[in-house]
């Protein structure tokens, strides 16, 4: 490319040097087993970075902290709500004052463009600690009018010790999802990023010391699912797992979860309808179903991922889809101009490869899609026709760069094929008749529907699954009852 990668940032150069340590108790550790694992760059498949990986002994080091952390008497239950809050304040603008080294980081690990970073997923994770600071006052109990005679109220206590997993697909911002809300809510942490993309929520754990959270409230352990996830989850002491990742590990850890009753929460995968309606304004729903579907690589769980289009416009639809395919500036996330980057990895570029593959094999026709040559984890953006609702590729989640495109006729035959699927993460509708959009609105089973827009989240709006997507909505208000338990008290007096 004659386009130069900018220099590295000296903090993030160093950040890269030394094999990264775990944040538990307040310390930055090795592994107590001595083992390490590499985080590559997916743009040009090398080795990044060399990280510490955290064992069963470890993970046992995090929890024990975060449960000390927790008990009765230390800093972090004697503090005041509001002094809890100010400290989650702090963080967010810790993470605002060190927007490019965490852009860097993100970019490197995972490949998403930079201009996303700086966007999206860090504005995305401020707002998460700002919004979410404000709830450390505010998440009151009732008291209700039983009698006379007794004095009945309820108390908002914080559930304890929480095990947070996530994955790779926004590092910095999954992490700001789960970490803000178990604050707010005066719980303690053991967050596990993703083995692809371990760099942010490391760097975030330098942050979260430096604003003042106690030791032991937040610890952050890398490692992979089937060792470190597996110890976290089966730990007696957490209190709760708040996961977000795919449908098969959800399900594993809700079986896990069994033998000791832990809380469970899950935001899982999609496979989300994105409908165009006959009276839509074409010249914006075409380009808001594209990037509905190709942001962030298409490595985005609620991906509008199944077009519908009316028969009658669905041979022009196609076409434009087809030319924005075509258009897309693929390369390194680095470079300013770079519009899609690299898949997080050569098993994801591997796994939605072979989905294509599967695409033609069904019959479905590719009409982009040319092959991107160049080092690095790339899946050129593509767009399938000829799709019937069986395939495979109309059935499970890609997870990648790749939109299947369905004409429709009738509204109602419509929306039972939308519904059609065993996900139900988001949906999107595009129409300038708000009746029409408000009655799928209405029909659709899925945690949110965008009307004339796509992807959107903020902090106050809740967010998550009906049926195989998961449980449990994260930000809003609603997010708080994924870190509370009720308390009931009766005073007989
Ligand atoms: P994954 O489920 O394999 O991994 C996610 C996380 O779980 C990682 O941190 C991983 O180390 C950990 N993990 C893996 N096996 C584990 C085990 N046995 N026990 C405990 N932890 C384990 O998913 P992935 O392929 O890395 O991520 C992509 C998937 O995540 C997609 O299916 C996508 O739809 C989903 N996702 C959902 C949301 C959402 O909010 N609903 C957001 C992002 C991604």
């Amino acid at each position: 490319s004659a386009v130069e990668t900018p220099e590295l940032l000296p903090e993030v150069q160093s950040f890269l040097k030394e094999t990264r340590k775990m944040l538990i108790d307040g310390r930055w550790v090795k592994s107590r087993a001595g083992e390490t694992f590499e985080t590559l760059n997916p743009a040009n498949g090398e080795v990044l970075a060399h990280l510490w990986e955290a064992g069963e002994a470890d993970i046992d080091d995090a929890v024990t902290a975060a449960k000390k952390a927790f008990e009765d008497g230390n800093p972090w239950k004697k503090m005041s709500a509001a002094d809890r809050a100010h400290i989650i304040y702090k963080i967010a603008n810790l993470i605002e004052e060190n927007t490019e080294v965490l852009a860097q980081l993100d970019t490197l690990d995972n490949g998403k463009p930079i201009g996303d970073m700086r966007g999206n997923d860090i504005p995305n994770a401020i707002g998460q600690f700002r919004y979410f600071s404000g709830w450390a006052t505010k998440n009151s109990g009732q008291n209700i009018p039983v009698s006379d005679s007794l004095l009945t109220y309820t108390r908002h206590e914080p559930v304890g010790v929480v095990g947070q997993i996530i994955p790779w697909n926004f590092p910095l911002m999954m992490a700001a999802w789960k970490i803000a809300p178990a604050l707010a809510t005066g719980c303690t942490v053991v967050l596990k990023p993703a083995e692809q993309t371990p760099l942010s929520a490391l760097y975030l754990g330098k942050l979260i010391q430096e604003a003042g959270v106690p030791d032991g409230v937040v610890n952050i352990v890398s490692g992979f699912g089937k060792k470190a996830g597996e110890a976290l989850v089966q730990h007696p002491d957490v209190d709760k797992i708040a996961f977000t990742g795919s449908v098969p590990v959800g399900k594993h850890i809700m079986r896990q979860a069994t033998d000791t009753l832990k809380r469970v929460t899950l935001e899982l995968g999609g496979k989300s309808p994105n409908i165009v309606l006959p009276d839509a304004d074409l010249s914006k729903a075409t380009p808001g179903v594209f990037g509905g579907i190709m942001a962030n690589q298409g490595e985005v769980c609620c991906a509008g991922s199944r077009v519908f289009i009316p028969k009658q416009s669905f041979d022009n639809v196609v076409s434009d889809l087809s030319d924005y395919a075509g258009n897309v500036k693929l390369g390194n996330g680095l470079n300013a101009d770079t519009e899609m980057g690299p898949l997080v990895s050569k098993q994801q570029q591997d796994r939605v490869r072979s989905y294509i593959e599967t695409g033609e094999s069904e019959g479905a026709k590719k009409t982009s899609g040319a092959p991107y040559d160049g080092n690095g984890f790339f899946v050129e953006p593509t767009v399938f026709t000829d799709v019937s609702d069986e395939m495979t590729i109309a059935r499970e989640e890609i997870f990648g760069p790749v939109v299947v495109a369905m004409p429709y006729d009738d509204i109602d035959e419509l929306i039972n094929r939308a519904n059609n699927s065993e996900f139900g993460l988001a949906a999107g509708v595009w129409t300038e008749n708000l009746k029409n959009a408000h009655y799928i609105a209405n029909r659709l089973k899925t945690g949110t529907v965008w009307v004339n827009c796509y992807n959107n989240t903020d902090p106050a709006m809740p967010f998550g699954g009906y049926k195989q997507s998961g449980f449990g909505r994260e930000m809003g208000s609603y997010a708080l009852d994924n870190y509370t338990e009720v308390k009931s008290v009766w005073v007989n007096l």
